[in-house]
């Protein structure tokens, strides 16, 4: 029979929200453990290079992660690695996880699931993935050494990885479905600067396989409507996230369906907080994930304290 755990804090997600919080609570002193799926580091994993958090400088994003889970399980926070099938709020208030590595009791658990990449949903675009379509520069750009790229998109992470895959190549194009960029000024600068080719007003109507792999891109013009159809051999598409919250299938959510939490990151069901991409906040960073996740850890033991006065 599997293993039951308790625990006092459990968190659901190893991104730098979910690590920050497990080295705020565990060095408070609170049994903490993080559940993640994959690797720590969540999505700064593949970041080619972070720039912006402060005090380190240039830093990859595999590294900020190593750093990351160095110091919260040198707090004593432990990590397990699985995954979360099913969180049940039990009669008493406190939380049962049903995982692959057993079963986790917590009168606490913190969602630091992040977001998943968005798909264009156009034709071509499934099918070529891994044939010419990615959604990770990091990963793939290496592939198209010299070759002819299209990155879709207009917010920080295009114009961001962008600029990396232009080290890669001379021919890097970005397309955004707007007259203007949604990045921040200095990014989109940063990046017309370094020879990046626009194409902006277009919509990305289809994705087109030529000998099993991307040949070309068809886009329509948001003005005239007119298609037009260009060659490329890569396509990098960063048109935003989806945050994982199936996993709270109940707590309130705004429009886009990101948890909303209160200042403390309490969600609207007590003992479940929310810290990182998959809440509701305005500005999505690595050092405003940490931050959530230090905020989370201080009430979770806030509330485990209000508990246990009330001898739950
Ligand atoms: P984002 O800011 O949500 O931008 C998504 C972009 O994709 C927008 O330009 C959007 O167009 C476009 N888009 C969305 N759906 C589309 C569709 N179906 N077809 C075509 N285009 C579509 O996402 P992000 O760039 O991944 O950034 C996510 C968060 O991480 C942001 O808060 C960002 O600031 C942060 N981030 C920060 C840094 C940094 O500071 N260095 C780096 C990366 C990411 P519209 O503009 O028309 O809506």
């Amino acid at each position: 029979m599997a293993e039951t755990k308790n625990y006092e804090v459990v968190i659901v997600g190893g991104g730098p929200a979910g690590l920050a919080c497990g080295q705020y609570s565990a060095r408070a002193g609170r049994k903490t453990v993080i559940l993640e799926e994959l690797a720590p580091g969540g999505q700064t994993m593949i970041i080619d290079e972070i720039e912006n958090y402060p005090g380190l400088g240039k830093v990859s994003g595999y590294e900020i992660g190593a750093k990351f889970e160095e110091q919260a399980v040198g707090f004593g926070c432990e990590i397990v690695y699985g995954g979360v099938n099913s969180i049940t709020r039990l009669p008493d208030g406190t939380f049962s996880l049903d995982t692959t590595d057993g079963t986790f009791l917590s009168p606490v658990v913190v969602i630091a699931t992040g977001a998943k990449h968005r798909s264009l949903d156009v034709p071509g675009e499934k099918e070529m993935i891994g044939h010419g379509v990615s959604y990770c520069a990091t990963c793939d750009g290496p592939f198209f050494r010299g070759r002819k790229i299209l990155v879709c998109g207009g917010g920080d992470s295009a114009c961001q990885e962008a600029m990396f895959l232009r080290k890669l190549s001379d021919d890097v194009t970005v397309t955004h479905r707007r007259d203007r960029f949604r990045a921040q000024a200095s990014i989109v600068k940063a990046m017309l600067d370094s020879g990046i080719k626009t194409l902006m007003n277009k919509t990305v109507e289809s994705i087109n396989e030529k000998n099993g792999k991307v040949g070309s891109v068809t886009f329509r013009d948001k003005e005239t409507g007119e298609l037009t159809t260009e060659d490329f051999d890569g396509v990098f598409i960063f048109v935003g996230n989806v945050p994982q919250t199936a996993l709270v299938p109940d707590c309130e959510k705004d429009e886009a369906g990101f948890i909303r939490t209160d200042a403390h990151m309490m969600t609207s069901i007590p003992g479940i907080f929310a810290a990182g991409d998959v809440r509701d906040t305005p500005f999505r960073q690595v050092v405003t994930a940490a931050a959530d996740g230090a905020v989370a850890a201080h009430y979770a033991s806030e509330y485990i304290d209000a508990l246990n006065g009330m001898k739950y």
